[in-house]
């Protein structure tokens, strides 16, 4: 190999990172001119690198790689390489380590429990679920930020606060959120609510047992007092054959008499 080989790296001067700085290069492609000026540089060609760390998720494609409209917005400025600040009390993420979303209305709720205002600026991808996030990287419409809260207390420690959020439907944007006593309750009650069904399910099945082995025992009874009414009969018949044969004994003993 040649000795002057150059090792790639983005093309952005306050970036100017390689692969081996944990970024993914992309080549600039056919949108190269619209690159170029949005870095306000005219040497941009189909060729050029550029890092993973100049765009918005929704620039990638679900593969990993550029779309190919996909503009360069983050951390172009080297004096000020970092934009965005994360909301959430005590993260220190910027927008050079992780993803950032913006605030919603929607997240009011969250903030009110950790004492921020999450509606209107930008909070770090930390703090949402994987589960969160589309395949293009973009947050969905009922993700609310659940992970990395935490308090400072009075002796200055950071503990760690839980936030569950219920979704009240698939796609709506009304959520609950609840403490860990009220989640415990709620566990409890359910609890409660499956054995009392559990209960009420078996109650019911001996109910119709109950009922089965009365109708039963009713057939018995029935079909036990036909079989003694019709034993009377055959007594009563019995009896008449034994009259009739005495009787026919006799007739034969006076025709052979005769
Ligand atoms: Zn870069
Ligand atoms: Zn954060």
């Amino acid at each position: 190999m040649s000795a002057n080989f150059r090792k790639k790296k983005c093309i952005v001067s306050s970036c100017l990172r390689s692969t081996d700085d944990g970024v993914k290069l992309h080549r600039c492609g056919e949108n190269h001119q619209e690159i170029g000026k949005a870095l306000g540089k005219s040497n941009i060609t189909k060729n050029t690198y550029i890092c993973s760390l100049h765009f918005e998720p929704s620039c990638f494609s679900r593969k990993g790689g550029l779309n190919p409209d996909a503009l360069p917005t983050l951390l172009l400025n080297a004096d000020a390489p970092s934009v965005k600040q994360c909301d959430v009390p005590h993260c220190p993420n910027t927008d050079a380590h992780v993803v950032f979303f913006k605030g919603r209305p929607a997240f009011a709720a969250v903030g009110n429990e950790i004492g921020a205002d999450l509606t209107k600026g930008w909070i770090c991808g930390e703090h949402f679920e994987e589960d969160c996030v589309d395949d293009r990287g973009r947050l969905k419409a009922g993700a609310l930020p659940t992970l990395g809260f935490v308090t400072e207390e009075p002796d200055g420690t950071l503990t760690q606060v839980t936030v569950h959020t219920i979704s009240t439907s698939q796609d709506s944007t009304v959520d609950l959120i609840l403490s860990d006593d009220v989640v415990a309750d709620i566990e409890d009650d359910c609890k409660d609510l499956e054995v009392r069904a559990e209960n009420n399910k078996l109650r019911l099945e001996l109910q119709k047992s109950q009922e089965k082995l009365e109708s039963l025992r009713k057939t018995v009874k029935l079909l036990q007092d036909d079989l003694v009414s019709k034993k009377r009969k055959i007594d009563h018949l019995e009896a008449e054959l034994r009259i009739a044969n005495k009787a026919a004994r006799h007739f034969e003993v006076r025709i052979v008499n005769e």
